[in-house]
């Protein structure tokens, strides 16, 4: 059995073109391990890879990726908790300084909501899971309600929503109010490529090219 071919083509472009130039890379990584500074939650979305949005190289990036980049509260029930358990990991044994929700536009996720699509199985996993941001949905009422697409206003909201969450984690809530970590919120749109950011105070998305000039010293 063997793997698909895409997959071999594609590790064969990348062991003889990107592996030989960062080769020295790998063996410092593997040596000292990984330190990256920025955890990303992205979605599953196959259009929206993290690495590839934020051009970011082996050990940059410590990325969880879920149907619709969400967070649950924190709850320590003794259940399964896949996101918590990469969460505790970044924050308190790598230490990252940013945690970066990824949100993008035409999520597959929100639409299964918004539609109440029939459970895909027994399970019905993706509908408890997306459950989750019925307060988001809650908050900015109907299709009607406001300007612009529902679904953009929906994943916006759905954002600030793990946002929230992300603060019930005892561990993020104390280091970011030490100001050690920050968390952030970015957007990706799909057709046009643009990133917008969340802007914390008015918790409107504005350009990313914006926002970094604005940064600027
Ligand atoms: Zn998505």
């Amino acid at each position: 059995m063997s793997l698909p071919a895409r997959l071999i083509e594609g590790y064969e472009a990348f062991r003889t073109g990107r592996l030989p130039n960062e080769q020295s890379r790998y063996r410092d990584l593997a040596e000292r391990g990984q330190s990256p500074q920025i955890m990303v939650i992205g979605c599953c979305d196959s259009r929206v890879s993290p690495e590839v949005i934020f051009d970011a190289g082996p050990g940059e990036l410590f990325v969880v990726r879920n149907v619709a980049n969400l967070v649950p509260p924190f709850s320590p029930d003794g259940m399964y908790h896949g996101v918590s358990a990469a969460l505790e990991y970044a924050v308190q044994v790598l230490r990252v300084r940013h945690i970066v929700v990824l949100g993008h536009g035409r999520c597959g996720g929100i639409r299964a909501f918004v539609e109440q699509a029939e459970p895909l199985s027994p399970g019905d996993f993706i509908g408890k899971w997306m459950s989750m941001i019925a307060p988001a949905a809650a908050a900015i009422g109907t299709p009607s309600d406001g300007p612009g697409s529902y679904f953009t206003r929906l994943e916006h909201a759905a954002m600030a929503t793990t946002l929230e969450n992300l603060m019930t984690f005892p561990c993020v809530r104390i280091l970011s109010e030490r100001g050690r970590l920050t968390l952030h919120a970015a957007y990706f749109d799909v057709a046009s490529g643009e990133l917008t950011v969340r802007d914390p105070v008015t918790g409107l998305f504005g350009s990313v090219i914006k926002h970094a000039i604005r940064a600027a010293p």
